[in-house]
């Protein structure tokens, strides 16, 4: 469930954590190796059948999301699915993107016909990027700026971007600034304002103050949004809506693990692993503690 847009069926194009980037607010944890190579991990076909038998079986979902493990514009085959989708259903379809292959022509005419682009932009300037989203050599700011301004001109009234505020990494006034001027000069739907709520693998990374998210909101212009609190406690994602939560700490009560562990074990997507994880944070039925720059997760008390 999603707030913003009901039931939203996703579909993970790539294999986990083949992505661009190797953010340090990542859920999934750690990127081995970050690429702009594009690649067809699955065959487009066997993607298409999967989503028709899906769609014959059950009711129809609110929205189909590209977005998953990865950077799913990594996909070379990502025009075939795109239109796939539309031959199959008139379910509206999210790109959901960090951005750094929106330079590249043959990616932006493959998302030509998504109802919603979501491209990530974190940073106003070069060494704030680099510290945040930690792209691959060969990538510049201005590439990947670039890349995101002709996208957002091309699906024109479909983009909105989202901005992780991550404390002391990008949240600084100065940041925001540089952040808002750069918004000034994409021409968007809107911004989403988001700050690293959720557990995540990585030591260091903290959600910025509410009053830097109010703060960015006045800044960012005026159809930005604050989504990291609605995300926090307000999607319909309270204790019984996770199923896997009992199993998450029936495990915790024997060992100490990682959401990669947890995952693995639970055959459970580390996205809904973590979103379990944040609710058991909050209410105090686990906590945190980190071992060698790793975060792991135990049975309070
Ligand atoms: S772009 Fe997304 S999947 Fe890739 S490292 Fe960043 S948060 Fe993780």
């Amino acid at each position: 469930m999603s707030r913003r847009f009901g039931r939203s069926l996703g579909i993970d194009l790539i294999p986990h954590k083949a992505c661009s980037y190797d953010c340090v607010y990542c859920q999934l944890g750690r990127t081995k190796a970050t690429s702009l190579d594009r690649e067809d991990f699955h065959p487009p076909g066997q993607i298409l059948a999967e989503l028709k038998g899906v769609l014959a079986a059950g009711p129809p979902p609110d929205v189909i999301t590209l977005a998953g493990s990865g950077e799913p514009t990594l996909y070379r085959s990502l025009a075939e699915i795109v239109d796939g989708i539309k031959g199959l259903t008139d379910v509206p379809v999210l790109l959901l993107t960090g951005g750094a292959l929106l330079y590249d022509p043959e990616v932006r005419r493959a998302i030509q016909r998504v109802d919603l682009l979501g491209p990530s932009l974190d940073a106003g300037d070069e060494d704030t990027w680099r510290r945040i989203n930690r792209p691959p050599p060969g990538l510049s700011f201005d590439r990947m700026v670039d890349g995101i301004r002709a996208a957002a001109r091309e699906n024109e009234g479909r983009v909105r971007v989202e901005v992780m505020l991550v404390r002391d990494l990008n949240d600084s006034a100065a940041s925001l600034d540089a952040i808002a001027a750069l918004l000034g000069t994409i021409p968007l739907d809107g911004v989403d304002i988001n700050s690293p709520v959720r557990p995540v693998p990585r030591t260091g990374v903290h959600p910025c103050a509410r009053t830097t998210l109010e703060r960015a909101r006045e800044l960012f212009g005026a159809g930005a949004e604050i989504i990291a609190s609605t995300r926090s406690n307000g999607s319909g994602e309270g204790r019984r809506e996770h199923k896997g939560l009992d199993a998450i700490v029936s495990i915790l009560k024997r060992r100490p693990c990682t959401v990669e562990d947890l995952s693995a074990a639970l055959g459970m997507h580390p996205h809904e692993t973590s979103k379990a994880l944040e609710v058991a944070v909050q209410d105090g039925t686990v906590s945190t503690e980190v071992r060698e720059g790793e975060v792991f997760f135990t049975k309070s008390g």
